[in-house]
């Protein structure tokens, strides 16, 4: 369906600032205008629901979480910014397979799968978009991800 996709946007983050027990803010750099694009919309939910969690499981209390929307000439980029342990450089790529845990015993203990990833990933490929990450350790970790904004036109080629 056509989304008009920034109101969606803010909805989830007042829900992430409403909810959590932790003090949490999220810095938005979002344009203030209508931008339009073909999502399903519980589905690019789950995928922010997925990132957003990451951000605030891996950071420690009072980090900041900077979540930004920028407009490129034919895509939505979607950045979201933590300030928290960081991935080291050779397991970034990693972290988008099925199951894959940077550090098993610490994230045993803070609980999950290590499938929110990658079901993120699918699901944005699934709308003809790009997820990669990319993190410092010790410093933070950004993921990124893109939505086209129109529409493809079946049939057409690549
Ligand atoms: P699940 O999402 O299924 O509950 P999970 O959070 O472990 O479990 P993913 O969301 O797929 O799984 O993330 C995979 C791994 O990538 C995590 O276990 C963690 O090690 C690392 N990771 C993901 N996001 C971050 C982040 N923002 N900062 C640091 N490490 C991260
Ligand atoms: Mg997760």
């Amino acid at each position: 369906k056509r989304i008009d996709i920034i109101p969606v946007f803010n909805h989830i983050l007042d829900r992430f600032e409403m909810n959590k027990t932790e003090l949490i803010h999220v810095e938005r750099k979002i344009p203030d205008e209508r931008i339009f694009v073909w999502v399903d919309q519980d589905k690019i939910t789950q995928v922010i629901d997925n990132i957003m969690s990451n951000a605030i499981k891996y950071s420690p209390e009072g980090g900041k979480i900077t979540f930004q929307v920028v407009k490129e000439p034919h895509r939505l980029r979607i950045s979201i910014s933590d300030q928290g342990l960081g991935i080291a450089r050779e397991k970034v790529d990693k972290i988008f397979e099925r199951f894959y845990r940077v550090d098993k015993a610490r994230s045993r203990e803070l609980g999950g799968t290590g499938l929110g990833l990658a079901i993120s990933r699918e699901i944005i490929e699934a709308h003809h978009g790009h997820i990669w990450a990319s993190s410092k350790e010790g410093k933070g970790t950004t993921i990124y991800f893109t939505l086209p904004l129109r529409k493809r036109k079946r049939g057409s080629r690549k």
